[in-house]
């Protein structure tokens, strides 16, 4: 594997193994080792790997027609896609502008709350306000929006000053108080920062509605959704979900807004909308925002080359179709809740284990120091780095995520297979995660 290479890969100093093929929720590289896909990569081959009808459906396609550029053709799969994913989406949600990353949907999302504003002839809604503790893109209106104090850092004099509020991480409440005496102050604070603000500037809130990579399946309590949504409301302030990650039956419902029915204004899509075997992403729009549009400029300004891609729109819907068939988004609910059971055990018996959570196979394990006082480790130690390696090397692939306090350290890891796992598979997962946990426990002491 020491071969001269000129691809640049996320880390310059490390070695990464070569994939060679994948079966299920197996990866197997160039030298034949196995590896358990714990995190369906960055949490996108939801359907598992090398799923055949969906490399059909590729072929099929590339000899029909690839491309054609979305000014002057519609293509068949992106106007069944639309159509599919519109009976897939809560409420009004019923438009899909198509994109090839979650970080373009966040972001055209952004254009078009902004857009909508003007057309509504409010010109001065211009700020999306977004939470600590969150990742919405690397683009740089979509990092703007992101609370990734990490992913930020570099580029923060040329980020908006967009992030605002704190996130509902009730194992560690930024306000130091216990659901549910706190009153949802979390949601509280949606409030007085749009006061403070002046609700004349702010056009959206985008939120995870599930927070994922920067607070590893962080789930708010009950009814700080339904708050969420009475104060935009009430400041008309619109609604974006970004289930970027979290959409599409991961967490066990189709998106996961719908786990405390609340209607959002717009979601964005990407990553398990073709469980990684195209890129693609969506922001899709509900009729009420599209409503000033049609009837205004009529026009999105937003869009890409590959934008509804008759390629990557026939792998989006034929991975719907797929999803239908085999009834992945129960079956993440079902697979989810044993896997929350058996996390919670390992809690029990790993004191360096402070918090397990998530919802559908979309979970998080977070590491402290101290279980009693949640003390986290300090980041020179890299403990989340250390136990992702251990996993690695025994076959299983788990995803990095922060938690923790900001500035202070703080590690947990993010495990979401593929949504097809079976029940002695997510056995043998979790085996390989309790051996690593265990030798990291032993060497911490
Ligand atoms: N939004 C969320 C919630 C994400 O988790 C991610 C990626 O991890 C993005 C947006 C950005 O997506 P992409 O990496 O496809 O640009």
């Amino acid at each position: 594997m020491n071969m001269a290479s000129y691809l640049i890969k996320p880390f310059l100093d490390q070695e990464y193994p070569i994939a060679d093929y994948g079966k299920g929720i197996y990866l197997y590289d160039n030298e034949g080792k196995e590896y358990i896909d714990g995190s369906s990569g960055a949490v996108t081959a939801s359907i598992g790997h090398g799923v055949l009808e969906i490399a059909d459906v590729m072929k099929e396609q590339a000899k029909k027609v690839s491309f054609v550029y979305r000014s002057q053709f519609t293509s068949e799969p992106a106007e069944k896609l639309a159509e599919k994913l519109k009976d897939w989406a809560p409420g009004d949600v019923n438009w899909s502008f198509f994109v090839n990353s979650g970080s373009e949907a966040t972001e055209t999302a952004l254009k078009v709350a902004i857009q909508y504003w003007q057309e509504k002839g409010k010109p001065s809604k211009i700020k999306i306000l977004s939470r600590w503790m969150s990742y919405h893109g690397i683009t740089l209106g979509a990092l703007s929006m992101s609370g990734h104090v990490g992913r930020r850092a570099r580029f923060t004099p040329l980020l908006e000053d967009f992030p605002s509020v704190n996130p509902p991480y009730c194992y560690r409440c930024p306000f130091h108080k216990t659901y549910p005496e706190c009153q949802l102050m979390c949601a509280e604070e949606l409030e007085t920062t749009i006061r403070r603000i002046g609700a004349d500037h702010i056009a959206a809130f985008i939120a995870e509605p599930i927070i994922g990579a920067s607070g590893a399946a962080i789930v708010p309590p009950e009814g700080y959704y339904q708050r969420i949504r009475d104060i935009c409301d009430k400041y008309e302030v619109l609604f974006i979900a970004d289930e970027v990650m979290s959409g599409i039956g991961r967490t066990g419902k189709a998106f996961a807004i719908n786990h405390w029915q609340v209607q959002p204004d717009m979601i964005a899509v990407g990553k398990g909308l073709t469980g990684g075997y195209a890129p693609l992403a969506a922001t899709m729009i509900s009729d009420r925002i599209m409503a000033p549009i049609e009837s205004g400029s009529k026009l999105i300004m937003s869009g890409h080359t590959y934008s509804a891609n008759p390629q990557s729109t026939a792998v989006g819907l034929a991975v719907l179709e797929y999803m239908e068939k085999h009834q992945l988004v129960k079956r993440s609910e079902k697979m989810g809740t044993l896997l929350l059971e058996k996390l919670h055990n390992l809690k029990q018996k790993y004191p360096i284990i402070g918090d397990v959570r998530g919802k559908g196979l979309l979970t998080g394990v977070e590491f402290v120091s101290n279980i009693f006082n949640k003390i986290p480790f300090a980041s020179e130690v890299s403990v989340s780095k250390i136990l992702i390696k251990k996993c690695m090397d025994k076959g299983l692939l788990v995803y990095p995520a922060s938690a923790g306090i900001e500035g202070h350290g703080g590690d947990a890891v993010l495990i979401a297979p593929p949504l097809v796992i079976e029940k002695e598979q997510l056995e043998q997962l979790i085996k390989i995660f309790e051996e690593a946990v265990k030798e990291l426990q032993i060497e911490l002491q």
